[in-house]
């Protein structure tokens, strides 16, 4: 199964990504991990991609499905994949439709002061990648033992830009998915494992031909 996965920054996305991974046994492909591997490499390519993303706005098309083809040469996608910040446009979405066929849009639908509330207070694990909130986790380090830090594009400026970002380009996607009939819309629930339930039934239903 072929799964977009849409949201506003912050929505939890990769929460709610981690956990379908491990029940449909297919990987997820996040274009800000790859990117952000690009950006950490430490050449002219990787600080351009660096600034970038440190501002909030988008990298360009080109680059991104340049590296989101390779990724799909591994061969751990062939049972099926899911989407985590690609397309992030219109234009990626039609683009998309050229190297695969997706089966299913999930957005995560959750609301903006949420959103903004949990960004401000968003640390990530350097090592494993994984999300605390300095309001519910007064800890140093990961549970792994990698040191937490503030993200760059977490820092207020940068949410700011972000969210206008996703307002003007990403959001069009809704109606985009929705024409398809694609479009499975799942309400982001306090309890993560509750999104992640009605999630799992949206695509049960999906996979029924439902
Ligand atoms: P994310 O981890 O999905 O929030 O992405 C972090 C940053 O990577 C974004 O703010 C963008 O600068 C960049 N990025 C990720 N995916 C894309 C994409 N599909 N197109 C353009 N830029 C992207």
């Amino acid at each position: 199964m072929k799964i977009v996965l849409l949201g506003a920054p912050g929505s939890g996305k990769g929460t709610l990504a981690s956990k379908l991974v491990n029940k449909l046994n297919i990987p997820t492909i996040s274009t800000g991990d790859l990117l952000r591997k690009t950006a950490a490499s430490g050449t002219e390519f990787g600080n351009e991609i660096k600034a970038i993303m440190e501002s909030g706005g988008l990298v360009s098309t080109e680059t991104v499905l340049e590296m989101l083809k390779n990724r799909l040469k591994e061969s751990d996608t062939k049972n099926g994949y899911i989407l985590d910040g690609f397309p992030r446009t219109i234009e990626q979405a039609q683009l998309l439709e050229n190297i695969a066929d997706i089966d299913a849009c999930l957005f995560l639908d959750v609301d903006k002061e949420v959103i903004v509330d949990r960004l401000s207070g968003r640390i990530t694990c350097r090592d494993c990648g994984k999300i605390y909130n300095t309001k519910t986790y007064e800890g140093t380090t990961c549970e792994c033992g990698g040191e937490l830090y503030v993200r760059d594009d977490d820092k207020p400026e940068a949410i700011a830009v972000r969210f206008e970002t996703y307002e003007k380009n990403t959001k069009p996607l809704i109606n985009y998915y929705k024409d398809k009939g694609i479009l499975k819309t799942v309400k982001g629930m306090d309890d993560p494992m509750d999104t992640f339930k009605n999630a799992m039934d949206l695509l049960s239903c999906e996979q029924k031909g439902n």
